[in-house]
């Protein structure tokens, strides 16, 4: 069996798993780090191999448009397109269809839309994104659902995720059908996860999980539209509900979630697998993860400073350069800095999601997430010049 889910430890909610795929074993919880363009940004395959970054992230939708699914496909799928030979998850790009284009037009069959690049209009079902997430060859392929703002009200968030449990059916179809008509890849090549909808409405998210488990024996589960402006506090209640009722024996993906404190409440709550653009995308901005809470090195206190980002970091920045130094290439617009400080954030939420996994398996997860949040929250200095 190429994909299998061991659960190796657990202490409330949270659990240590040892994830199979056809490109190599996931030991979670993980960050997975984002390649939404098939690079992630900033990054060579081989810094993220000397994190340990287990598993990766690439996006269906933008990799559609450009460079085109059918070519990537054609250069060996996504695995040899960016060379990078441990395991990859797409998205299916239903967040990208109903968050970035224009002129959307949803009806029973799919999505009509602009792409955001040149305008042209496009059409998305289930199964035109099956057959793109076949093309790209991703180890884990993200069903297409229904994506809606994060704080609907109840009947558009019921509407929404009804329609994705169709949506999922019609997903489930396609994949089986593609599989038996491509015996190379073979059935086990590509692992379907169904994506966990309902918005912060407890009920429906509990009748979506409920009735996603009972559609079949899936490999893992994504948990969708959070993080998208909710109060934490709904997110996490959600996580609760969606634990109770999802089965403890496969793996659970929490979608697009990763600043450090959702990491460690995630883990808490029985989540497995993340991954999220913050670390990257802030990075750009200047905006680093430090133990101590966030910190934003444009700042001209760290000017002379001689620390690294954060003392207690073994990146391939913290090991190397002082504050002062990093701070200069920032301000200089010079292409190291922006590389460093996304090596840093991958690096510290890569590494977290390790220390969690150790805390675990030496039965010591509860004083160690109590701290580490505690010590994450006292942060004083503020994030912005
Ligand atoms: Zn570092």
């Amino acid at each position: 069996m190429s994909f299998d889910f061991t659960l190796e430890k657990t202490s409330g909610a949270a659990r240590v798993g040892r994830f199979a795929t056809p490109h190599g074993v996931v030991h979670t919880p993980a960050f997975m780090a984002v390649g939404t363009l098939a690079t992630v940004k900033a990054l060579d395959p081989d810094d993220l191999r000397a994190m340990d970054a287990q598993m990766i992230l690439a996006n269906a939708y933008h990799l559609h448009l450009r460079p085109g699914d059918e070519l990537v496909r054609e250069l060996g799928g996504l695995h040899e397109f960016m060379r990078w030979d441990g395991p990859i998850l797409t998205d299916s790009g239903g967040f990208q269809v109903f968050s970035l284009a224009t002129l959307r037009t949803i009806d029973e069959q799919g999505v009509e839309f602009q792409s955001h690049i040149d305008g042209s209009k496009r059409r998305f079902t289930p199964e035109s994104v099956m057959r793109i997430e076949r093309n790209l060859g991703a180890d884990v392929i993200m069903q297409f659902d229904h994506v809606i703002p994060g704080q609907s009200e109840v009947n558009v968030a019921r509407d929404a995720s009804e329609r994705s449990l169709r949506w999922l059916a019609r997903c489930r179809a396609e994949f089986e059908r593609l599989v038996v008509e491509d015996p190379i890849q073979g059935r086990e090549s590509q692992a379907l996860f169904p994506i966990v909808q309902g918005g912060i409405h407890a009920e429906l998210r509990r009748e979506a999980a409920a009735a996603i488990r009972d559609m079949g024996d899936w490999r893992g589960y994504g948990i969708g539209g959070l993080s998208v402006g909710e109060a934490k506090a709904d997110m996490y209640r959600i996580l609760e509900d969606v634990h109770s009722v999802l089965p403890t024996d496969r793996p659970r993906y929490l979608m697009g979630v990763g600043f450090p404190e959702d990491l460690v409440e995630g883990v808490r709550r029985g989540v497995d697998l993340f991954d999220c653009v913050a670390p990257t995308r802030m990075g750009r901005n200047g905006t680093v993860f430090t133990r101590d809470g966030r910190m934003n090195i444009k700042r001209a206190e760290f000017r002379a400073d001689r620390r690294p980002i954060d003392p207690e970091c073994d990146c391939a920045c913290c090991t190397r350069f002082t504050r002062a130094y990093v701070r200069h290439l920032y301000v200089s617009d010079e292409m190291l800095g922006l590389r460093l400080l996304s090596l840093h954030n991958v690096h510290f939420l890569v590494s977290l999601m390790r220390e969690a996994r150790a805390a675990l398996l030496g039965d010591t997860f509860d004083g160690w997430s109590e701290a580490w949040l505690q010590r994450y929250h006292s942060r004083t200095v503020p994030v912005t010049a």
